[in-house]
């Protein structure tokens, strides 16, 4: 089991996401990554241990009030730093590595992930990666319509699987949501 941690703040919050990732890596992880807000999306991802996406975010000054952070554990996709979460959506349109208005984490597995990309990749959607995860992050882009809590709710309604999740958008950055199924 991997883990997620969020937080929004006033103040930088990426040692407390750092700090809340150390916590969680006895569950074992084989990548990690954390994302903030600063003046848009910005993240760092490593596939070593979280004391080197420490050092990382140190050395590049990453800093921002609001933020995610998560370690993967594998299942769609290598263990490589173009598949560590955080994932960032790209409007259509969009440069592949143009960061996007969406950044997002999620534990889990989509089972309809086939069928999602492939209709979102009809709608211009560019992936970066091999993960489930990506469609999650497209398809709230492609939802949103200035309320992330809302299009995460009518993402969520086509996903089959598994899934804990927690994003942010740069039109609303002082918010983060997140999302589990409700038990019927
Ligand atoms: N299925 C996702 C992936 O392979 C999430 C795995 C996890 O729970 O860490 O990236």
């Amino acid at each position: 089991m991997c883990g997620i941690v969020a937080s929004v703040s006033t103040r930088n919050i990426v040692p407390i996401l750092v700090q809340g990732l150390q916590r969680l890596e006895y569950r074992g992880y084989d990548s990690c990554g954390v994302a903030v807000y600063a003046d848009g999306l910005k993240r760092a991802r490593s596939t070593s241990r979280v004391a080197e996406l420490q050092e990382q975010v140190s050395s590049e000054k990453l800093e921002g009030g609001t933020g995610i952070a998560h370690t993967r554990w594998a299942t769609h996709g290598a263990p490589a730093v173009h598949n560590a979460h955080p994932h960032f959506s790209h409007g259509p349109g969009d440069a592949a590595q143009k960061p996007g208005k969406v950044a997002l984490v999620h534990n889990g597995i989509i089972e309809n992930h086939e069928e999602l990309r492939a209709a979102l990749q009809a709608k211009g959607y560019v992936f970066d990666s091999q993960t489930d995860t990506e469609v999650i992050v497209h398809l709230v882009d492609s939802l949103y319509d200035g309320d992330l809590f809302e299009a995460l709710k009518a993402a969520v309604a086509q996903l089959h699987g598994a899934y804990a999740i927690a994003a942010f958008c740069k039109d609303e950055p002082h918010r983060v949501v997140g999302a589990r199924p409700v038990p019927h």
